[in-house]
């Protein structure tokens, strides 16, 4: 009788899997690496590998390469028309990419200029977090360049905007506001969330940074969370060693979904953009209707410049997917429209395939006080629409008998 050596055990060899077969090809599809750790042939090479002498990944919470598709796609998309280099870091929601943005660009003592339509969430980050670190910021009109140039002083580092604001649609004066940052030593930062790169590329008009929560209209389909900025390597840097610190990684599930949607963003923006045009169109007449803010109408006091800054790569102007009606009748008119509604779907978020409504002063901008509110051009009977991927003329044809029948 021979003996021969035992293989591993059960146990081990649950662990120690064939590997996976190897495939020479290049996918049509990106791979998705769920893998939180890499192996190393080497001490030697991990050691060059985590120094950056060479390129590698080691884990997940450092970098992960299916979030790496994401964010240098989305470089590529922004930095198209300018000259010099530019990268992407991606993170786990829009504002953990904020938040690694002004914890990169600003430290106690500094001071952050900051639009007074700006996204809640930047405004909490800012006005009740940051200012516990020693970070001052002061909130103006970013569409009136001497109340820009009255805020800025020495110590301002960051001046913030919105290339598309919510929920009045405010368009930025992107040209403007990188000089006025320029001449007092600043960055100009611009959340181009409600643009996205097919209708607005700040970098090309002197940001500096451009950041987007990709849970909007990158991904477009309402399933997964993430964010992005992109810039200038030497400003970009900071944000990944920032990331690793504070691990606020995108998981790559959500970082494969978000750059799957990249593929339709143009198609999926032009409907939004054409759609949105239609209704505001068609609602600005009905009697219930006080007034409706969206930039495509030439009665938007952001008009003129939308037609500078939002435009498609065939030169076409695509004014974004949102319109804000503010309804007559204060707040029970505004509730009761949003109720309403049938086609049309009560839910918080915007930029995927169905049309939202949100009654604001109750939702989103809950936080603001009745001067605030009304400092950012908010009613009590303002509502949100996010204008989906449905037939234009059932999102109409919905509004108008949500509007028929109030009071
Ligand atoms: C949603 C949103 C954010 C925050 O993004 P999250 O992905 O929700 O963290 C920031 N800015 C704007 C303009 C947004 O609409």
């Amino acid at each position: 009788m021979t003996t021969t050596e035992p293989g591993p055990g059960p146990l081990t060899s649950a662990v120690h899997l064939p590997d996976p077969p190897a495939v020479a090809q290049r996918p049509l599809a990106p791979a998705l690496y769920r893998s939180t750790g890499y192996t190393f042939a080497s001490t030697e090479e991990s050691v060059a590998i985590r120094t950056g002498a060479r390129p590698g990944y080691v884990y997940s919470r450092v970098d992960n390469p299916t979030a790496d598709a994401l964010s240098e796609a989305v470089a590529a998309l922004e930095g198209a028309g300018v000259d010099e280099d530019v990268h992407g870091q991606s993170f786990g929601s829009g504002m953990a990419a904020i938040t690694a943005t002004f914890m990169a660009l600003t430290q106690a003592g500094a001071h952050v200029v900051a639009p007074r339509e700006i996204y809640g969430g930047t405004r909490s980050l800012l006005h009740g977090v940051l200012s516990r670190f020693g970070v001052t910021s002061d909130f103006v009109d970013i569409s009136d360049a001497s109340a820009v140039h009255a805020a800025l002083r020495p110590q301002t580092r960051v001046l913030f905007a919105e290339t598309l604001s919510n929920p009045t649609m405010t368009v930025a004066d992107l040209e403007m506001l990188a000089d006025a940052a320029h001449g007092a030593g600043a960055l100009l930062v611009v959340d181009s969330t409600f643009a996205t790169p097919f209708v607005c590329r700040p970098l090309e008009h002197g940001a500096d940074l451009v950041l987007h929560s990709a849970t909007k209209y990158i991904g477009g389909h309402s399933d997964a969370t993430g964010g992005i900025v992109v810039g200038r390597p030497d400003l970009i840097a900071p944000l990944r060693s920032i990331r690793h610190t504070t691990g606020a990684v995108l998981a790559p599930d959500e970082a494969y979904l978000l750059r799957r949607g990249l593929a339709t963003l143009p198609l999926r923006m032009a409907q939004h953009c054409a759609s949105a045009l239609k209704v505001a169109t068609a609602l600005q007449q009905h009697g219930g209707v006080e007034h409706l803010d969206y930039p495509g109408l030439p009665s938007h006091r952001g008009h003129k410049l939308a037609r500078r800054y939002l435009v498609d790569p065939a030169g076409e102007p695509c004014f974004g997917g949102v319109a804000t009606l503010h309804v007559r009748g204060g707040e029970p008119a505004g509730r009761a429209l949003v109720q309403n509604l049938q086609l049309i779907t009560r839910a918080s978020s915007l930029g995927g395939s169905h049309t939202v409504a949100q009654h604001v002063a109750s939702t989103t901008h809950r936080q603001f006080s009745p001067d605030e509110l009304a400092a950012a051009g908010i009613t009590p009977g303002t509502v949100r629409l996010s204008i989906g991927l449905e037939d234009p003329r059932d999102i109409i044809a919905d509004l108008h008998r949500a509007l028929d029948e109030l009071p």
